[in-house]
């Protein structure tokens, strides 16, 4: 008996075995699948935030029964970065409105979400839109909320759905009473109200609107009315000025009650807070409503407190002294890379750009003047310079200007000599300790500092100081899609026109200040990656000649030394190529798009030297094949293990039936 136990025992232990093989490689290609590398959502389920993506959006967000408020972000950008705190407190503020209205946010960086996030003509990040309820695709108009601070943001948000004028049961009764609607006020709820309660209060406060929101789960039994201007109400209620904001219950009779608002503590906690109390306290006492439970505010003082806890973590740990030292040989081990500059390419001529709906007037002017200085300076191997040159011929054929769709198109064309990879958004150097940090525009500094630097070792006769810096700055203007960054850079750049034109290094070290400047505004911010901290660049261990003592302080740097390392460092023998190589044909490989490539060595050889134009079906057959047999060994071994559980089991099958005859 008890040898059979035990090999029932064993056979069960190989079933595990198997469903966890299967499920870890399920779980590898899920992941994979679904959770690219440049997926990061800037919010966890523990935000109160719901993480949308292409996939969720639409089901989750139209024909829903609450409006949905969305932020639409880049998770690379700074700005975004910021602000996801401050999103995070509105979504914790008003978790308790989701009957009404609820809080989602999406990464439009990401390759599964940036198509949707085009759709709705998202030109810059963050972006804040309302959704109505029941809104259907396509057709719903949505409504920009404009504003940063969280409380302006829930003011703004309450307007917008004042505004939406619903006049559905569920919805709260934003509008003031006067004396008619005062007087028709039992008519005007549904019959299963069993409590009424009017909030007095200035106009312009936004409390009453706040608590409406804060108890629309209860809207069945608990209907919340305010009243602003009419004096005769006022003097109705007996009530002067100071005492609100009041709270009164109003019963069928029309007999009313005050309620008492006043707490027992010197702490100031704000009259919603203290409104919110009052009422609890009622509904307590009173038992008016079914089902009534404080689960709500726990789940909001928990989340206030995580936030606070997360806020206080991410400052120590930019103080801490450990990180700040693996920081210092991090920078040391920097170098700029291909892979950076074409990914940046890529990302700017394929998602930023066309992200603009009308490219015309001065944005056409911005884009010319840009991919020109980028035909002229980009030190960039032959088919991408190409590619560079033949985009810019193809938009100025169109002198009028075109739409963000079209210039896609072109910015999507390569052909076999003249192209730029598609790549998956992944960074050699310019990646950081976590997704969000660091990427794009890391390696859009690079890019701008490689240009001055490339124009200086082209030295052209009649060298154009103010050609790149104004470029690069209009370029910002029009075209980058962090809001804040690019407003900041503007003020950051404004003289611009006061570079010295006969200093053929004027530009280089224009950027290289600006970038100092931005550095140093953005040092100990919660965008700074913990591991790649902002100092005024270049450190001590990169460039000990570069500063007139040990210290790194700011005007500490010796100028020639900072030219020539600047020059150096960033030069077209300080590129890396060879990863580029490497990832085109991982990416390639990947994509089925590219062509192939032999591996070479220096930048004089790199050129394209084998193109093999097959289709990409055969190339997806052949890979397809590849990767089959590139996981041989494990096919192998789960049939292995198959063959063993079936061949055991049969055994002990016959063995059984011995033994019981
Ligand atoms: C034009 C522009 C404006 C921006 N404005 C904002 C903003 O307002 N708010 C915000 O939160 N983020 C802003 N950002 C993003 C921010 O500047 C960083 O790019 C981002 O936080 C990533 O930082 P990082 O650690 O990769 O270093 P980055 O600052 O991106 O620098 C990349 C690399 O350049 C080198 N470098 C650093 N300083 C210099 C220098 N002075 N000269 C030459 N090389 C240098 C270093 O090797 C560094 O690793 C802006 C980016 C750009 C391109």
């Amino acid at each position: 008996m008890k040898s059979l136990f035990v090999d029932k025992y064993i056979v069960d232990f190989y079933w595990y075995f198997i469903l966890l093989i299967i499920i870890t490689i399920n779980r590898q290609t899920l992941s994979a699948a679904v959770l690219p590398q440049n997926s990061i959502s800037l919010y966890t389920e523990n935000d109160k935030v719901t993480v949308l993506t292409s996939k969720n959006f639409s089901s989750t967000v139209y024909q829903s029964k609450t409006a949905w408020l969305i932020e639409f972000y880049a998770s690379w950008c700074g700005h975004c970065q910021s602000y996801a705190n401050t999103y995070r407190e509105v979504a914790i503020d008003t978790w308790g409105w989701r009957t009404v209205v609820r809080i989602g946010a999406i990464n439009c960086h990401t390759d599964e979400n940036s198509a949707l996030c085009e759709q709705h003509n998202i030109s810059a990040y963050p972006t804040l839109r309302l959704i109505e309820p029941e809104a259907l695709m396509n057709t719903s108009k949505t409504i920009t909320v404009l504003a940063t601070d969280a409380k302006d943001v829930e003011r703004e948000l309450i307007k917008e759905l004042a505004d939406l004028k619903r006049t559905d049961k569920t919805w709260p009764h934003f509008a003031s009473l006067n004396q008619a609607s005062f007087e028709d006020l039992y008519n005007r709820i549904s019959s299963s109200v069993k409590m009424v309660l009017v909030i007095i209060e200035k106009r312009d406060d936004f409390t009453g609107r706040q608590i409406m929101l804060d108890f629309s789960k209860y809207y069945e039994q608990l209907a919340i009315f305010r009243m602003t201007t009419d004096r005769k109400l006022w003097y109705k209620f007996q009530i002067n000025m100071t005492d609100i904001p009041a709270l009164f219950a109003i019963f069928p009779n029309r007999t009313v009650e005050q309620i008492n608002t006043k707490q027992n503590t010197n702490e100031k906690i704000g009259s919603r807070n203290l409104l919110n109390y009052a009422i609890r306290s009622r509904i307590r006492q009173t038992q008016f409503i079914d089902n009534f439970d404080d689960t709500d505010l726990e789940e909001i003082i928990q989340s206030r407190n995580a936030l606070e806890n997360m806020k206080k973590k991410k400052k120590s740990n930019q103080n801490n002294k450990e990180i700040n030292n693996v920081l210092n040989k991090n920078i040391n081990d920097q170098k700029i890379s291909m892979v950076d500059l074409e990914t940046s390419l890529s990302y700017m001529l394929r998602r930023e750009i066309p992200r603009v709906q009308e490219i015309r007037g001065e944005t056409y002017d911005a884009l010319v003047h840009w991919l020109i200085v980028l035909t002229k300076y980009f030190p960039g191997r032959e088919p991408v310079m190409n590619y560079l040159k033949q985009l810019l011929s193809k938009v100025q054929e169109q002198p009028n200007g075109l739409t963000g769709k079209q210039f896609r198109e072109l910015a999507d064309t390569n052909t076999p000599d003249s192209y730029l990879p598609k790549s998956l958004l992944q960074y050699k150097y310019c990646v950081g300790s976590s997704s969000q940090y660091r990427g794009y525009p890391c390696s859009l500094w690079i890019l701008f500092h490689t240009l001055t630097v490339s124009q200086v070792q082209l030295e052209t006769t009649q060298m154009n100081t103010i050609e790149i810096p104004s470029a690069i700055k209009y370029f910002i203007k029009n075209f980058f899609s962090c809001r804040h960054c690019s407003e900041n850079f503007m003020k950051e750049t404004q003289d611009i026109n006061q570079l010295d034109s006969q200093n053929k290094h004027a530009a280089v070290m224009y950027l290289w200040t600006i970038h100092n400047r931005v550095n140093k505004r953005l040092h100990g911010d919660n965008t700074e990656d913990p591991l790649h901290p902002k100092i005024q660049f270049p450190s001590g261990s990169l460039c000990s000649k570069c500063h007139l003592t040990n210290e790194n302080s700011d005007n500490n740097f010796d100028l020639s030394n900072i030219i020539n390392f600047l020059l150096r460092y960033y030069s077209k023998d300080n590129i890396d190529l060879l990863s580029v190589e490497n990832f085109i044909i991982n990416h390639d490989n990947k994509q089925n798009l590219m062509p192939q490539y032999e591996r070479r060595t220096s930048i004089d050889q790199y050129s394209m030297i084998e193109i093999t134009d097959e289709s990409t079906e055969k190339f997806g057959l052949i890979r397809f094949i590849i990767s089959i047999i590139q996981h041989f060994p494990l096919y192998f071994f789960i049939l292995l293990v198959i063959i063993i559980i079936f061949v055991r089991r049969r055994y002990f099958k016959s063995k059984r039936k011995r033994y019981t005859l």
